[in-house]
């Protein structure tokens, strides 16, 4: 059973194909005109999406060594995420399907990025919990099957790449700055300073309280000394990050207490991050999980997991009509 997968929820254009749940090729192309922006700007998305959608499906094609005549189903990004560039990918497979005359499969992003962690061995049992960290959210998931997915704990305002986005921004690093500020803190003291932070009940988070009080410590810190942040950059980094990373963990502690599930895994653009990984492995270690952390290619978007979590709706027999439509706020 060959599935070709499109995800255009944000910045990246990414298809892949899959042959029996085995991806067979994953190509995403990373949109460049945001940088000038400090920020995805959204209309700009659609139209790169638009221009790269067909180069990167051949792509993907060709590197499956496969032609579209092989496909059994075509599947996209249903949502969460931007209208207009979830727009792009799900008009471009509703137009695949209908020509070649297969069946359409709608894909919950969030998801995908969960069964991500199924793209090779070895993956997690059910059930597990999976705090999934990203640009526009900030989960812990309990996952009782493929498909079967229950939130336990989520943020309240901001999620924690952006809380990794704008940090990175007020210290003039360019977008998106959460792997530089992970590339800067590798080489700092995670302890030289710390930021206020109010705890949130149960399994909430909270991330724009500590965003502010970073924007009130560079005020007070760049009045002090003008160079502070050209002087500091590695310590800034590495204490900013280690806070951020502190308040996953507490959570994360928490619902592994609360649920007795000690099978625990990441995903999401934010799991790329070299501290939260570490960490992860040692607070792992220190409560007795098994942790299960994603490859890199597989932590930030691509077209690898949507392909994966296509190949289990298909199974389940869950597919989309044609006239489906984009959700930029979904659920489970
Ligand atoms: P969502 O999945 O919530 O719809 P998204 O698709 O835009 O949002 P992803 O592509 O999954 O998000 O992740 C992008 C985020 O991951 C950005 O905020 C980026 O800064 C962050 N990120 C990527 N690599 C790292 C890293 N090494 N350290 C910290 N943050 C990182
Ligand atoms: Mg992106
Ligand atoms: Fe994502």
């Amino acid at each position: 059973y060959t599935i070709l997968a499109i995800e255009s929820s944000c910045d990246e254009t990414s298809a892949a194909v899959c042959i029996n749940g085995k991806i067979q090729s994953n190509i995403i192309a990373t949109q460049t005109v945001h940088q000038k922006y400090g920020g995805v700007v959204p209309e700009l998305a659609s139209r790169a999406h638009q221009q790269h959608i067909i180069p990167v499906v051949n792509q993907a094609i060709t590197e499956a060594k496969i032609t579209k005549n092989d496909l059994h189903a075509v599947a996209f990004t249903r949502g969460p995420g931007l209208l207009g560039a979830l727009l792009v990918g799900s008009s471009f497979a509703k137009a695949l399907a209908l020509g070649l005359k297969i069946p359409l499969i709608g894909v919950n992003h969030m998801q995908a990025h969960i069964l991500a962690h199924f793209i090779d061995d070895p993956a997690p049992r059910f059930p597990f919990l999976c705090l999934t960290v990203s640009g526009g959210h900030t989960q812990i998931v309990k996952v009782n099957d493929y498909l079967d997915m229950q939130i336990i704990g989520e943020t309240q305002d901001d999620a924690v790449g952006e809380a990794f986005d704008k940090t990175a921004k007020l210290l003039d690093l360019p977008y998106p700055g959460g792997p530089l500020i992970d590339k800067y803190a590798q080489s700092g003291d995670p302890k030289a300073f710390t930021f206020p932070n109010v705890d949130m009940p149960g399994l909430s988070f909270s991330f724009s309280g500590i965003k502010t009080s970073f924007m009130y410590f560079l005020r007070d810190k760049t009045l002090q000394r003008s160079d502070f942040i050209q002087n500091n950059l590695p310590d800034i980094c590495a204490s900013i990050q280690h806070t951020l990373i502190q308040i996953l963990m507490k959570k994360l502690v928490k619902a592994s207490k609360e649920t007795g599930i000690q099978e625990i895994a990441i995903a999401g653009g934010v799991s790329a991050n070299s501290g939260l990984r570490k960490q992860l492995t040692e607070t792992g270690a220190l409560y007795n999980w098994k942790v299960y952390i994603p490859k890199f290619e597989y932590c930030t978007d691509n077209a690898a997991m949507i392909a994966m979590a296509a190949h289990y709706k298909a199974l389940a027999g869950q597919f989309a009509s044609q006239d489906v439509t984009p959700l930029p706020r979904m659920d489970f």
